[in-house]
């Protein structure tokens, strides 16, 4: 049932039911005082409750069930992982529509097919069921449409049968049998020896890391693993970080192949996202893309799964259900028995290590695919160097004659807003947000401040809060001032300012990117959305104003994060004929990660890193968890885990498990919560779970004081 409740819950079966439900079926039944809809997880002949203490199933909703087995195997292991209640993982198996009760949303069609078994059938076998064997006969002319098959007479139940004995297996059908690519590239050796190990391996399970250079042709290898695919009539699920990533996928999926692809995200209105969801169930699309929570989508025969951007923090959910959509792939397509194909040009060291053990399949693109030279980077050490709008002079020379050339350039500045701060002449007050320990960003159009923490906003003081001064001024630099200095300074050429404040609806940044491809010289000044997935052509100088402001991070991630961020945004420039430079402005021209950038590929960046982590005994050498604490009350979330701490220490240490903390968490409150985590790190993911598990029960035994919260953070991505 859909509520936050860490058990599965007994019921009876509705007065009069003939028929038991199978697993993945939906039900309404009642819970206290409400009627809600839930899914059968199984069948017993007894439960810890005696008959007449349980309530019945008001209505069985389904026919057959619309989680099939699989995935229904997938949220539970989902939920155990995971360590969250199982009723609410499960709803992410079913559409908006579908979690409300209602029917699945109308459209397309599911098909059958023989299977090559089915197809050696000899004439006298399933003598005993007439019915079946009639099916057979009935395919051996070729797929037909599962209403097709009821239509002339068979029940649902024969090909359930047919299909359990391997006799027959679902198939896409669609009016256009061509499934064929339109033109596909001539892979280079690097690519066909990646596509050629994908689609050896169709029909059973292997992981493949693809670790490709920015421009490296990846998408073009997931194009030719679909195209074997979908050639055997079996569908593809991708995944991508972003809702902005979504259009411009879809569109070079639409003009390879001749075949339905449907979208899934949460951009999308309930009513195509339902639609979308059942046709991916009916095998009525072919090709599925989509954001994490498409990892649990229904497929009626999978054959491919990818994922793009592996390392992207995004595909990792921060609330509720605290889940990585690229790990639950991997299990799904373990359970599936598919291959699973993750790329990325900066792949997370988890993915690195796993590759570098031989448990993934590891492909290499070390080389641009359109030939184009890799991108010259140069640091520009800043210190004592006169900025104007965070340009230094190098900078300036470099922007100038790229625009005189006729070229683009991209300026990276990872911070949104007029400035990162107001602050008091006269006394050194600072702005800070009311909510959280966290200064506010202050905004010119329209003028206010803004916590970007909490969504919290104010109109500006006209003077100073504290005392009364009337000298306010800003300190640093965001993407809003720096856009103003540089119309000034550059009045005839184009800017574009690139953050989330002017880039939101789900097709702007898509839109962007192809308007600017097509365009003239330009500046393109902004935050991380540009770092991300894009091809912009005709950028050939890329300048980071700022690389220090990531520099100096709490998180044990941050160096890694830093790194795939400025070899991402690196990898804007030079894309196609024309060359490329990236100029990196810092104080620290001599920090190890800088100077790795600048100096190595991504495989020697990831080695030295992982050694670091193998010294610190941090993922992904052994396991980490977190267990999470919000409060109104400063001190009610550090005495809560404390005293859970104290009651699992005996399990924790039974598997070499250390506890550390309870800790204040890096923004100790946010939102006017206070929030703090206990950390558990240990030798073995087996090892945290035991532990969690533990922590968990002690929590659940416990009544929570007033207003406290408590969730489970496996294999955290949020900063500790
Ligand atoms: P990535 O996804 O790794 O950034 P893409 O697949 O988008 O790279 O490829 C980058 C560019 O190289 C695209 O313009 C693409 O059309 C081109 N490309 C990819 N593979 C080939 C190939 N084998 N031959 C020629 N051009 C290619
Ligand atoms: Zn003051
Ligand atoms: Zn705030």
């Amino acid at each position: 049932m859909p509520v936050p409740l860490r058990q599965h819950l007994d019921y009876l079966p509705p007065v009069g039911c003939d028929k038991l439900p199978e697993p993945g079926t939906r039900i309404r039944a009642p819970l206290g005082s409400r009627v809600l809809t839930g899914v059968v997880t199984g069948i017993a002949q007894s439960g810890s409750f005696a008959p007449d203490k349980l309530k019945a199933v008001e209505a069985i909703l389904d026919d057959t069930p619309l989680i099939d087995s699989r995935v229904m195997e997938l949220l539970c292991w989902t939920a155990d992982y995971y360590q969250h209640p199982p009723g609410e993982t499960l709803m992410l198996g079913l559409a908006p529509r579908e979690r409300r009760g209602q029917d699945p949303a109308k459209c397309g069609e599911a098909g059958f097919r023989l299977t090559t078994r089915g197809e050696g059938l000899s004439q006298d076998s399933l003598r005993r069921s007439p019915r079946q064997k009639a099916l057979v006969a009935a395919l051996r002319d070729g797929p037909r449409t599962r209403s097709a098959l009821l239509n002339a007479g068979f029940q649902p139940d024969n090909l359930r049968r047919l299909k359990a004995g391997d006799l027959i297996e679902p198939v896409v059908i669609v009016e256009e049998q061509n499934w064929e690519s339109r033109e596909p590239l001539e892979p280079n050796a690097e690519q066909a020896a990646a596509i050629a190990a994908v689609t050896g391996m169709l029909g059973c399970f292997s992981c493949h890391l693809l670790e490709g250079v920015t421009g490296g042709g990846k998408t073009e290898i997931y194009l030719q693993a679909i195209a074997a695919v979908l050639r055997k009539q079996q569908q593809a699920l991708v995944l991508v970080p972003e809702i902005g990533l979504t259009p411009q996928l879809l569109q070079r999926f639409e003009q390879r192949f001749q075949a339905p692809v449907v979208a899934l995200h949460s951009g999308l209105g309930d009513a195509e996202r339902d639609r979308n969801w059942h046709a991916a169930r009916l095998g009525k699309a072919a090709i599925i893309v989509g954001t994490r929570s498409a990892v649990f989508a229904p497929l009626h025969a999978p054959g491919l799964i990818v994922v793009d951007e592996e390392h992207d923090t995004s595909l990792s959910q921060q609330d509720g259900l605290r889940y990585s959509a690229r790990d639950v792939a991997v299990k799904r397509a373990q359970l599936t028995d598919c291959p699973i194909l993750l790329g990325s040009a900066t792949p997370s060291l988890e993915s690195m290590a796993n590759a570098r053990s031989q448990r993934y399949h590891w492909h290499q693109l070390t080389r641009r695919a359109t030939g184009a030279s890799p991108p010259k980077k140069h640091v520009i050490d800043i210190r004592g160097l006169e900025l104007r709008a965070g340009l230094s002079s190098t900078l300036e020379e470099s922007t100038a004659t790229a625009l005189s050339q006729g070229e683009q350039v991209l300026l990276f500045l990872n911070r949104r807003g007029f400035a990162p701060a107001l602050l008091c002449h006269d006394c050194g007050w600072v702005g800070e947000c009311r909510h959280c320990d966290a200064r506010e960003t202050l905004h010119r159009k329209p003028p206010r401040l803004h916590c970007h923490h909490c969504g919290y906003q104010e109109p500006l003081p006209n003077s100073c809060p504290d005392c009364g001064g009337k000298r306010l001024v800003t300190s640093g630099l965001g993407t809003e001032q720096t856009e103003q200095a540089l119309r000034n300074k550059y009045p005839d050429t184009p800017i574009h300012r690139v953050d989330s404040d002017n880039m939101s609806g789900r097709h702007a940044m898509a839109s962007f990117a192809d308007s600017v491809a097509s365009g003239g010289p330009c500046i393109m000044l902004g935050t991380q959305l540009l770092a991300k997935g894009h091809h912009f052509p005709r950028v050939t100088r890329v300048g980071v104003l700022d690389a220090d402001a990531m520099l100096f991070s709490p998180d044990f991630r941050g160096e890694e994060r830093l790194a795939q961020l400025l070899t991402q945004v690196g990898g804007r420039a030079g894309r196609a004929e024309r060359p490329g430079e990236v100029l990196i402005q810092t104080r620290h021209p001599d920090h190890p990660i800088i100077e790795a950038v600048l100096e190595t590929d991504w495989s020697t960046l990831a080695a030295g890193l992982l050694e670091a982590r193998r010294l610190q005994g941090l993922p992904p050498h052994g396991a980490l968890a977190a267990l999470r604490c919000d409060s109104p009350d400063p001190n009610a979330g550090l005495a809560f885990l404390q005293a859970l701490a104290g009651q699992s220490e005996p399990v924790a240490s039974g598997h070499g498990v250390r506890l550390v903390g309870p800790l204040a968490a890096p923004m100790a409150r946010r939102a006017g919560l206070y929030r703090c985590h206990l950390i558990a790190t240990g030798p073995s993911r087996v090892a945290i779970q035991s532990t969690m598990r533990a922590l968990v029960e002690a929590a659940t035994a416990q009544r929570p004081p007033r207003g406290l919260r408590w969730f489970v953070d496996i294999d955290p991505t949020e900063p500790l």
